[in-house]
């Protein structure tokens, strides 16, 4: 089904862990060439890209803080070097960074949470672009940006998490104008939303908070990162998805259906 996949070139940031790496996975089982990313080299590095390429991919690090934009630029420059282009971006890159009530907003959290989930996005696709639109030109295919949103980007939110859900729809919005201004170079944009998955992102819960959670998840349970995987590989695919631009897939069990 995504036969397409195979020795395309797909950078994926903040991937060392959860849901970014299993996509990266799930790419290198199709024999993509992944790119990993995330802000150092992760303990298990060696052994992780070792079971891509025996899963039949290509597969490399690329460190950066995406927090910077001079980091953003970076990491697609050694990205290119390696594979000598990009055809599908998927920026996941995103957390909370921790939870703070309005009251408690200061500039640097601010700038910490927007750097990371708004900043981190708009940078890389901004310097991946003349790559995306030179891999459309000599393909003959669509390439693809997947930006990463949330259920909090519709809902606003959980707890000391506003600013969290803001900058999350804002990525559901910001996709439309590059929709209208890039499509005609063979650049598709889409986001993945997903609602509330087992990684380390809900670190700070336990397992009765997580129950708690999941009483509202009609599905009755958080999502494993595989069950998110199978959306990038569909989004990234022309043949699966060539004709589709623009939309947010929502992966969350019936968490919330906008
Ligand atoms: P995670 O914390 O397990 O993974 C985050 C990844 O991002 C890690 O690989 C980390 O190294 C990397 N990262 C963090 N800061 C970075 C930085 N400054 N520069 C580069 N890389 C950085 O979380 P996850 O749950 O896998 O989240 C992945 C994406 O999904 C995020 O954008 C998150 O906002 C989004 N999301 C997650 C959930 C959920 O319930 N888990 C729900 C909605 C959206």
């Amino acid at each position: 089904m995504f036969d397409d996949l195979k020795g395309r070139r797909v950078l994926i940031t903040g991937s060392t862990q959860g849901i970014g790496l299993a996509a990266a996975q799930a790419f290198a089982r199709h024999g993509a060439k992944v790119g990993i990313n995330g802000r150092k080299a992760p303990a298990d590095l060696d052994a992780t890209l070792k079971t891509m390429e025996s899963a039949g991919g290509e597969a490399a690090f690329f460190a950066g803080d995406l927090c910077s934009s001079a980091a953003c630029k970076a990491v697609v420059d050694a990205f290119v070097e390696r594979f000598g282009g990009i055809d599908v971006l998927i920026n996941n890159a995103g957390g909370l960074v921790g939870r703070k009530p309005l009251e408690e907003i200061d500039d640097e959290f601010f700038d910490a949470v927007t750097d990371l989930n708004a900043r981190s996005a708009l940078m890389t696709t901004k310097h991946a672009l003349p790559h995306l639109r030179r891999s459309a030109q000599d393909s003959g295919q669509t390439a693809s940006v997947i930006l990463v949103g949330s259920v909090a980007g519709y809902t606003g939110g959980g707890p000391g998490a506003g600013l969290y859900g803001a900058a999350k729809a804002w990525l559901h919005n910001i996709q439309k104008n590059w929709v209208a201004f890039h499509t005609k170079e063979g650049i598709r944009f889409n986001t993945v939303s997903p609602g509330t998955f087992d990684t380390a992102f809900h670190a700070d819960k336990d397992e009765a908070a997580k129950a708690r959670v999941s009483t509202g998840i009609p599905m009755g349970r958080f999502g494993k990162p595989e069950e998110c995987a199978p959306t990038f590989l569909f989004f990234a695919s022309h043949g699966c998805s060539g004709y589709i631009t623009g939309q947010v897939l929502d992966v969350n069990g019936g968490q919330f259906m906008p």
